[in-house]
């Protein structure tokens, strides 16, 4: 199929050209988020009937996933941490190096970790004022960390929501790319990256004097030795992720903030539909990231997020209440927190290591090659996330789908709070489809998700394989993993699951 470029298409091309769209989403998103924090901080503190009850966990994760699904990272590009972020930068230092010992995605593996610990042990879901104080931490911390650091550190390292949306965005529709590779090989400037300068940069962001390159041209120094340039005279920022567009692959790291799309002098950089399987098969050098089978961090969080979809709904269903209930007593364990531990440590660390690494040996017993068994993980890994990436879409749209109307009393009554006229709340709205549709919907999504890992483990077998039959026999183990975790899901969405989020009277 013909890629199109989005930024060309008619009615959507001028709105994603237009250079304040980004703006304006993020301003919408930050008062948003704002009001969610104050409701949150001094609402009623019962889920269903607070903004910070329903908005994070019932709108915006189904939202997201959609998104990402049917068009891109579209929450990074409306992120609204970004404002108070662009403000850090503006008047922080911002300039100093992230740390080279947490260069790597091993602290957003451990953040998420926490994440999801917290998310079940203290059930945020269920506590607006909590929930409002993670929002609100969440803000500081993208505000010290990018008004400290140069670039977009806390979107690369730290951020568990980027990390969430750079893994399934993998097997996303669209991509940012050039247009014309030719014209970037013939480019001076390559302000994609560098940014765009009303004259030459003289230094980069430590102040140190940029010397001339081979053919004598100062403003591309920097650029091609990896530095990153100084503030002064700056007219438009270039990619703050460190992808360099000629050899950019994907969407890993993509934020979609579309800097280099306004940055290019040449006008060589669009939004391109794509095929969801090209990301994950292939293994060139990316930009800014590298190979993907030389990057067991990457592979770590690629795993992690693919287990912790089922960890995750897991966590809702009865059967697991019981069973917590079960291990409590034998264990004479009565602190929540730790109980959750003792079952986050075994759902998504041990038992994935165990699952992950009897199938690379599996794999490499019935088709050996040169590679080790963390190279056959961090090959294969990838093609696990769409299987992911459909428990999470599952998952987030049985709330939306279940839920999503609550927001039509929750804001009747906050603006009634307010003093404004929006009638008296409808307690008694909450789905958006019947019941009956629900298990339908959810087990689409899942068999869709293993449908298209089956293709690309298969792809990826084959693109490792000398020959067919021993790209089958790599392979199997791995299809065999995906029919498990599938048939695991399909389990756990045919539980009752908990109302998180969702008031009926
Ligand atoms: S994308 Fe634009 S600025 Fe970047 S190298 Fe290509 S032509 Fe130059
Ligand atoms: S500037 Fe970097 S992060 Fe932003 S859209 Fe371009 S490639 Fe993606």
């Amino acid at each position: 199929m013909t890629p199109v470029d989005l930024l060309r298409a008619p009615g959507i091309g001028p709105v994603l050209r237009w250079r304040h769209t980004r703006t304006v989403l993020q301003a919408l998103c930050l008062a948003v988020a704002a009001l969610l924090i104050l409701d949150g901080l001094f609402g009623p503190q019962v889920a269903p009937r607070n903004l910070a009850g329903v908005l994070p966990w019932v709108h915006w994760r189904g939202f997201v996933v959609l998104a990402l699904l049917v068009a891109g990272n579209l929450f990074c590009m409306a992120c609204p941490f970004m404002l108070p972020r662009r403000i850090a930068k503006r008047f922080g230092p911002a300039n100093r190096p992230w740390p080279a010992p947490l260069r790597s995605k091993w602290l957003a593996v451990g953040i998420l970790l926490l994440f999801f610990w917290a998310y079940e042990a203290y059930a945020l879901w269920a506590s607006p004022w909590l929930t409002a104080w993670v929002a609100g931490t969440y803000f500081t911390l993208a505000f010290v960390i990018d008004g400290f650091f140069r670039g977009a550190s806390f979107c690369r390292f730290v951020c568990p929501i980027g990390q969430f949306n750079f893994v399934n965005g993998m097997v996303s529709p669209t991509e940012v790319r050039v247009r014309d590779p030719e014209v970037c090989g013939r480019c001076e400037t390559h302000d994609c990256i560098r940014g765009r300068y009303a004259s030459p940069p003289k230094a980069d962001w430590s102040g140190r004097p940029l010397r001339p390159d081979a053919s004598g041209r100062l403003a591309l120094a920097g650029a091609a030795s990896g530095r990153a340039m100084g503030r002064e005279g700056l007219l438009q920022g270039g990619c703050e992720l460190a992808l360099y567009q000629p050899r950019k692959t994907g969407n890993l790291d993509c934020t979609f903030c579309m800097e280099c799309i306004h940055a290019c002098p040449h006008d060589n950089v669009g939004i391109f539909t794509r095929s969801p399987l090209a990301d994950l098969t292939t293994d060139p050098v990316r930009s800014g990231v590298g190979r993907l089978s030389r990057r067991p961090d990457l592979a770590a969080l690629a795993l992690l997020l693919t287990f912790g979809a089922f960890v995750n709904a897991f966590g809702m269903v009865e059967p697991v209440f019981v069973l917590q209930d079960q291990v409590s007593a034998l264990l004479g364990l009565t602190s929540r927190p730790l109980l959750i531990l003792l079952f986050m440590v075994t759902g998504i660390v041990l038992l994935p290591l165990v699952l992950v690494a009897a199938t690379a040996a599996a794999s490499r017993a019935l088709a050996p090659g040169t590679d080790t068994l963390v190279g056959r993980t961090t090959r294969y890994a990838w093609g696990l996330v769409p299987l992911g990436f459909g428990m999470w879409t599952a998952h987030y749209l049985y709330h939306l789908l279940i839920g999503g109307l609550t927001i039509v009393p929750v804001v009747q009554e906050y603006l009634g709070e307010l003093g404004l006229p929006a009638g008296s709340p409808a307690w008694g709205l909450g789905p958006m489809v019947p019941e009956s549709w629900l298990l339908p919907v959810e087990l689409f999504f899942l068999q869709g998700g293993l449908l298209v890992s089956l293709v690309a483990l298969y792809r990826i077998a084959r693109s490792e394989a000398p020959t067919k039959r021993t790209g089958v026999r790599a392979f199997l183990p791995w299809a065999i993993l995906a029919t498990l975790l599938s048939g695991a899901g399909i389990w756990l969405l045919m539980q009752p699951m908990e109302m998180r989020g969702t008031f009926f009277v």
